[in-house]
């Protein structure tokens, strides 16, 4: 099995460096052409996870009960890959790819220009494909929704979704409300003054090396919309975004994925070349960025002793600002439009507006034309913000030219697992202390130890029962908001 192992691990490889080229190198005119090498590859690699010698090998390991629990998880996440791969047909996953390899271009133009137009006929064949797709997969009447979602969050479905949203909308809409009129006194110009772009990338590498992330093992770039990528636990990459008038932008996008790269990087090396290497699920991915984002990153005892080298960094501009203004200014809990740059308080319902979204184009309840102003006015029924353009509206992110549809409801979990995890975390150590002293390395052990050196081995679910000794809570996530902003 172990050949075969290693050809898709090559292919996956090499079209995650392409990913990763496409969106911080390559020129601008390089997709078009660019587009076909990615197609060939996308062939190849969907030709060698559905070979029948390897479909032989695997069924026949699923038989054995002598696997060690790696292998176990490995033939089990290959079987499910080859499963979902063999029912669609190669030539049609092939020009799904390339469709996709272009898109991203498309949608950059179409959000730059304020031109849905531009972009709505390759969404609506990504829809398409995806529906298309999703019912090839689908096992007996199961819900198209839930098909997608299980390539993300295996251990959840729409339903667990539903009451997940359900509690938020319920208890969140109204505390926002509530919050806002407190926050809108909080005085945050100061994060909008002109801060140099090469002094907020030196301070960010830093902030990334103090947050953990090494750069013996990771390189930092920058791309229209910070990710993370990686290629094993050696090579972990991330990107951030500085924008002048922003400075809270690129600091947090750099906590952000650096708490991604943290996971990436304390996978096990028994684990990290193999099928099982990556994160337990994406919502367990996002726990661990925004545990860090969030969590520690906003958090006084955080910026206690790092917060003066930030304000050496910026003598001019934060000469009259404290440690506290800084601290006020970043948990600044307003309605606005834009999910990448909203506060902690707002984000999950960003992410509400986008489930709502996705199940009813999946359901295909909705025309694509109609898509603008669904998702304004619901914009303006949770948030109270109405979008007044496009660009920022339905196309501001990037995941769905992407093909990534069933993936926002992770950036939710992702904060109830977060908040769920530093409860019990609480108990367990002197979680403020630890920050203020500078020894933030002890609270990324703690996590690499019960979470991120077992890969995919354990689901995401499995992990928070054995760290916290209780099942998925998302009442912890509204007890840490209400803590926080009330
Ligand atoms: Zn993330």
């Amino acid at each position: 099995m172990k050949p075969h192992m290693e050809r898709i691990g090559a292919l996956n490889a090499a079209l995650v460096l392409f990913e990763w080229d496409d969106s911080t190198l390559a020129p601008p005119m390089a997709s078009e052409q660019t587009a076909g090498i990615v197609g060939s590859l996308s062939a190849q690699l969907l030709a060698e996870s559905t070979d029948s010698e390897l479909k032989e090998l695997l069924s026949e390991a699923e038989r054995r009960s002598d696997l060690s629990p790696k292998w176990k998880a490995i033939v089990k996440e290959m079987n499910r890959q080859q499963r979902s791969l063999e029912k669609i047909p190669p030539e049609e996953y092939r020009s799904y790819r390339e469709l996709l390899a272009r898109a991203s271009s498309i949608w950059q133009k179409a959000k730059k220009e304020n031109d849905y137009a531009a972009f709505e006929p390759v969404l609506r064949q990504i829809v398409e494909y995806t529906r298309r797709f999703a019912q090839y997969r689908r096992e007996r009447e199961e819900n198209l929704y839930d098909v997608l979602l299980k390539e993300y969050e295996p251990d959840f479905t729409c339903k667990d979704l539903d009451n997940f949203f359900g509690l938020l909308k319920k208890e969140l809409v109204p505390l926002i409300r509530r919050a806002k009129k407190e926050s809108e006194k909080i005085d945050d110009s100061f994060l909008h003054r002109s801060y140099d772009v090469e002094e907020q990338a030196k301070f960010n590498r830093y902030l990334a090396e103090y947050v953990g992330f090494d750069f013996d093992r990771g390189v930092i770039l920058e791309s229209e919309h910070p990710f993370t990528t990686n290629l094993h636990n050696k090579d972990v990459r991330i990107t951030t975004h500085y924008y002048e008038n922003l400075l809270e932008s690129a600091l947090f996008s750099t906590i952000h994925e650096t708490g991604h790269a943290l996971y990436e990087m304390g996978v096990d090396d028994d684990l990290t070349l193999t099928p099982v290497g990556g994160g337990a699920s994406m919502g367990m991915h996002e726990s661990q960025s925004r545990f860090y984002e969030n969590v520690v990153g906003r958090s006084r005892a955080f910026w206690e002793p790092i917060y003066p080298r930030l304000a050496e960094a910026f003598p001019e501009q934060l000469k009259d600002v404290s440690l506290d203004d800084f601290i006020k200014a970043i948990n600044k809990a307003v309605p606005s439009l834009i999910r990448t740059e909203a506060d902690e308080l707002t984000y999950s319902i960003h992410i509400l507006i986008r489930y709502e979204v996705e199940r009813l184009l999946m359901e295909g309840q909705v025309s694509l034309e109609e898509l603008p102003r669904i998702w304004a006015d619901k914009y303006e029924e949770y948030l109270g913000v109405r979008p007044t353009t496009d660009s920022e509206g339905i196309l501001q992110d990037i995941h769905w030219a992407g093909g990534s549809f069933g993936y926002f409801p992770s950036y939710a979990l992702g904060n109830a697992i977060a908040a769920q995890l530093y409860f019990h975390m609480r108990k367990e150590m002197d979680f403020d202390g630890l920050l203020r002293e500078g020894k933030i390395s002890q609270i990324t052990e703690y996590l690499r130890e019960h979470i991120h050196r077992f890969g995919m081995t354990k689901s995401s679910r499995e992990l928070l029962r054995e760290t916290t000794g209780e099942d998925f809570n998302p009442e912890y996530y509204v007890a840490y908001l209400k803590e926080k902003f009330e």
